[in-house]
C-alpha cells in the first residue's frame, strides 16, 4: 500500500515538474512515505529524521548557495502524529496525511517561502481515481493496483481506520503492455463494493462468511469483489491476479470458484488470522472465533484443494494468556501455511484496546512468543515446501537472483520465490531454438530442492499462461516435461 502511495505522490510531483533523483546529494526535497501500525515502523522514521537532520546542518554550512532542503513527512505517520511532528522535529518543513498528495506541489511552494506547511485532512471520497500511479521499478513485470482506500472494521488493535479513514472503492484497470501481474490492494479487498456505477443493479447482497459478523452493516448492491475479480481476470489471460489483503469474513464461493477456474487468478489466498483462540479474538473484535475461522480453512480448501494459504499473526495482545498463545500455536499447526506473517503486539492510541484492555505482557514474553510463531511457521513451510520437490511448476521470472548474477529469481502461483540457473532453454516445449531466461517470462521448471523460504529448480522450457494450462496441452507438456529431464 505504502508503495503505491509513493507512486501516487511521485506522479503529482512528476506532473508539477519535479524531476526524482536516487542520490541524496542532489536531492533539494526528501520525502518519506511512513507507516504507523507498530511502534517499531515509528521509530525507524525518527531514527532517519535524526540522520537527516545532521545532513541539513551540513548542507546549509557547505553550500550557502544551494537552496534549504526540504524535509516532508508523507502517509499514515503524518496523519497520526499531525503537526506534533514538527514540534518534536524543528527540521522537518511539510507534513501530509494520506488523503492530501495532491496537495504536495502547493505545500513545497508554501516551503519555499521558509514556512512550514501541514495537510492531514482525511477525505470520504478521495480514491486518486484521477492519478495515474508512476511505477518505481520500470523493469518489474509487476504492479499494484489499489482498488480501495481506509478501513471500516475496526478491529480493536488497529490504527489504520484512523491513519487511512473510511473505506473508498477505486477501479483502475491496468492491462499495460508487459505487465504480467497485478495484485489489487486494500485494507479488506474482499469487502469492495462500487455502487458509482448506476447501472448496475446487483440483487444479490453480501453474505458473510457463516460464522463471522461485522460491526457496520454489510454495503449492498453494485459491482461486488466477485465481479471484480470476474472482470479484471478477463482483461489479458496471460496476467496473473493476486490480490491482498482480504479479510475472512468476506470469501463467498463466487470468489472461490473464480479462483479454482481462472488459471490467472493465483491460488493463493491470505488469510488473515491474528489470533487461534477465541476469547483473544473477540478482544481483537475480529468478529469470528476459532471454529469458523478452522471451517471456512476447511471450506476453502474443499473447493479449491491446492491451494497456498498464509496467513497474519499478533503475537501478545492485551492479557493474552500462555494457553491463549497455545492455541495460536496449533492453530499454525492445523491450518498449515506457506507463509506466516507474525509481530509482537504494539499499542496503538486512538484504538479501542487502547481505550478499553490492558497491554500487560511483557515485552519478553510477547518476543518470545513471536519467536516462536516465526520457527514453527518455517518448520512447517519447510515441510510444504519438500514436498513440492519433484513438481512441475510455471514461475513468472521477476529478474536476477538477489544472491547471485548466475541465477534467475520468480515467484510460482502460490508466491512462493523459486531459484532457477540462467541458461539457454527451448522457445517452446515443442521448439529446438533456444534463449535465455528474461524478466517477465513465464518459465516450466522441476523443482529438485526446498528450504523454508525458496524452491530451487531446473528451468524446462519457455512457455505462456495460457499454454501451460491448456488441458488439451496435457499430454505433449507431459513428453516435453519428460524429455527435457
Ligand atoms: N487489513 C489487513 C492488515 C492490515 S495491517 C487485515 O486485516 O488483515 C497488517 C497486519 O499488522 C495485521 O494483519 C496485524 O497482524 C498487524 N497489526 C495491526 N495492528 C497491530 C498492532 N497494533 N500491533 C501488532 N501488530 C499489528
Ligand atoms: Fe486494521 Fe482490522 Fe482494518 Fe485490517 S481489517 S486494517 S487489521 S482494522
Amino acid at each position: 500500500m505504502n508503495v503505491n502511495d509513493v507512486e501516487i505522490s511521485w506522479s503529482v510531483l512528476k506532473n508539477s515538474g519535479y524531476t526524482r533523483t536516487s542520490e541524496l546529494g542532489q536531492a533539494d526535497v526528501i520525502l518519506m512515505m511512513t507507516c504507523s501500525i507498530r511502534d517499531g515502523a515509528e521509530q525507524k522514521i525518527w531514527r532517519k529524521l535524526n540522520i537527516l537532520k545532521q545532513y541539513k546542518k551540513k548542507r546549509q554550512r557547505n553550500s550557502e548557495n544551494l537552496p534549504p532542503l526540504k524535509i516532508g513527512i508523507l502517509g499514515c505517520m503524518a496523519e497520526r502524529l499531525k503537526s506534533k511532528i514538527l514540534e518534536q522535529e524543528k527540521m522537518v518543513d511539510l507534513v501530509c496525511g494520506p488523503d492530501a498528495y495532491k496537495d504536495l506541489p502547493r505545500m513545497l511552494a508554501v516551503t519555499e517561502s521558509g514556512q512550514t506547511a501541514v495537510n492531514v485532512l482525511l477525505s470520504l471520497d478521495e480514491t486518486y481515481a484521477d492519478v495515474m500511479p508512476v511505477r518505481l521499478n520500470e523493469n518489474s513485470p509487476s504492479a499494484f493496483v489499489s482498488i480501495m482506500r481506509g478501513c471500516d472494521n475496526m478491529c480493536s488493535y488497529c490504527i489504520v481506520p484512523f491513519t487511512r479513514g473510511r473505506e473508498r472503492n477505486e477501479v483502475r484497470m491496468l492491462s499495460d503492455q508487459g505487465i504480467k501481474e497485478v495484485t489489487l490492494l486494500g485494507q479488506n479487498v474482499n469487502s469492495y463494493r462500487d455502487t458509482s456505477d448506476s447501472t448496475i443493479h446487483n440483487s444479490i447482497d453480501t453474505k458473510l462468511t457463516p460464522g463471522f459478523k461485522t460491526v457496520y452493516k454489510p454495503k449492498t448492491g453494485g459491482r461486488r469483489f466477485s465481479d471484480l475479480l470476474d472482470k479484471v481476470s478477463q482483461i489479458d489471460p496471460e496476467m496473473r491476479i493476486r490480490f491482498t489483503s482480504p479479510h475472512p469474513k468476506d470469501f463467498p464461493d463466487e470468489v472461490l470458484d473464480l479462483i479454482k477456474e481462472r488459471s490467472n487468478i493465483c491460488n493463493q489466498i491470505h488469510l488473515p488470522a491474528q489470533s487461534g483462540n477465541s476469547e483473544v479474538l473477540q478482544r481483537m473484535r475480529r468478529g469470528y472465533t476459532r471454529e469458523a475461522y478452522l471451517d471456512l480453512v476447511y471450506h476453502i480448501r474443499h473447493r479449491i484443494p491446492d491451494v497456498y494459504l498464509s496467513s497474519d499473526f499478533i503475537a501478545g495482545f492485551c492479557e493474552e494468556t500462555e494457553l491463549e498463545h497455545e492455541d495460536t500455536v496449533s492453530l499454525m499447526k492445523e491450518v498449515k501455511y506457506h507463509v506466516v506473517y507474525s509481530f509482537p503486539y504494539s499499542m496503538r492510541q486512538k484504538t479501542s484496546a487502547y481505550h478499553r484492555l490492558k497491554d500487560n505482557v511483557p515485552d519478553d514474553v510477547k518476543s518470545r512468543r513471536h519467536l516462536q510463531l516465526r520457527d514453527l511457521f518455517r518448520q512447517e513451510a519447510l515441510k510444504l515446501n519438500l514436498k513440492e520437490i519433484g513438481s512441475t511448476q510455471l514461475i513468472l521470472i521477476e529478474g536476477e537472483s538477489k544472491r547471485s548474477p548466475l541465477d534467475m529469481a520468480g515467484r510460482n502461483d502460490g508466491n512462493v520465490k523459486v531459484i532457477v540457473p540462467n541458461t539457454n532453454i527451448p522457445e517452446s516445449c515443442a521448439d529446438i531454438s533456444t534463449r535465455k531466461i528474461q524478466r517477465g517470462d513465464y518459465v516450466v521448471v522441476k523443482i529438485r530442492s526446498a528450504n523454508s523460504q525458496v524452491l530451487h529448480g531446473i528451468p524446462l522450457y519457455h512457455t505462456s499462461l495460457t499454454e501451460f494450462y491448456n488441458k488439451d496441452n496435457l499430454i505433449t507438456e507431459q513428453l516435453c516435461q519428460s524429455s527435457a529431464l
